[in-house]
């Protein structure tokens, strides 16, 4: 690995999770989305005097280098490259019939983001990826280069939430072909007014790369998969637990939570605290909720 990468992800709502989730010592927990192992270490923490583990899986084995570092020291984890959609594959191969808690931390690790070269960010010049799954073929260029105008536009509205999505896929598909992140950063720019260009408060990109990346790398689609099966990997009493960061993310989950017959929500989401927005303005829109299996 030799991408230039000088900053640490911060886990969101860290003690929030930890205290919500783990509810037996001895328990087996499943951190779905290690990314840099924050989550899993401070749960790992929690339940190393007790004899309880964590099996961490991650789809980014770039990632799972930096995790495999920063949990070194915990013999009570075990972590694997593994896609939480197929988490039953892996907890069959594993002999593990039921677990205690699964953790979900949606979006995006701060080494995807900030790392040089995976096209994630409109603030670097970088070929357009947004994989995390390095494996997968499709890309943010195929989707960028490819998809009709339509299908662009949905996805920019629907997924990033952005105003002015038709206009902005009319000038995607008329920048074609569209090679860079910055040239798709030309694109947005030459379909937004002067004044949306100016006044907004986060980079007039943020929401088309968003859709783009939530697009290219499946994310709504996993979760639904993930939530139809999830409650029968639960031991009776089990924690299901899912930071999301997008509305469309966080209305599939309370959906499902309220009317999913094997759940029963614990309390209403957590959010943030002033002092963690402060300290971590990436966890603005973030939204835990946890359920418990019946
Ligand atoms: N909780 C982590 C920490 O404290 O360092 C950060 C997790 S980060 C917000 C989300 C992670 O989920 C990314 O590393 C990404 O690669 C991973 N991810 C995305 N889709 C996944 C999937 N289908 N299966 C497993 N991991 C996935």
């Amino acid at each position: 690995m030799n991408r230039i990468y000088s900053e640490r992800h911060i886990p969101v709502l860290l003690k929030e999770v930890v205290d919500n989730l783990v509810w037996k010592p001895d328990g087996v927990y499943v951190d779905c989305t290690v990314g840099e192992g924050g989550h899993t270490r401070a749960i790992a923490e929690r339940i190393l005097e007790t004899g309880g583990r964590v099996i961490g899986i991650d789809v980014d084995s770039e990632v799972l280098q930096i995790a495999e570092r920063n949990l070194e020291t915990y013999p009570n984890v075990q972590l694997f490259k593994f896609s939480y959609v197929d988490l039953p594959v892996l907890l069959n191969l594993l002999q593990v019939h039921s677990v205690d808690g699964l953790l979900v931390d949606l979006g995006v690790s701060t080494y995807q983001l900030k790392g040089e070269g995976r096209g994630f960010s409109f603030n670097q010049d970088e070929p357009l990826d947004m994989r995390m799954n390095l494996e997968n073929e499709l890309t943010a260029h195929h989707v960028v280069n490819t998809y009709p105008e339509d299908r662009l536009a949905d996805i920019i509205y629907n997924y990033g939430e952005e105003r002015f999505a038709r206009r902005i896929a009319r000038s995607i598909v008329n920048s074609r072909p569209i090679n860079t992140t910055r040239e798709l950063v030309e694109a947005i720019r030459r379909a937004l007014p002067y004044k949306e260009i100016h006044s907004r408060k986060r980079h007039f990109a943020t929401k088309t790369f968003q859709a783009i990346r939530i697009e290219v790398n499946k994310e709504l689609e996993n979760l639904a998969k993930f939530l139809s099966f999830a409650p029968d990997l639960l031991t009776p009493g089990g924690r299901l637990a899912i930071i999301s960061f997008h509305s469309l993310e966080d209305r599939l989950v309370k959906h499902t939570f309220k009317n999913d017959p094997r759940l029963e929500p614990i309390g209403d989401f957590v959010a943030p605290s002033m002092e963690e927005l402060a300290e971590n303005p990436r966890s603005r829109s973030a939204k835990l909720r946890v359920a418990k299996r019946v």
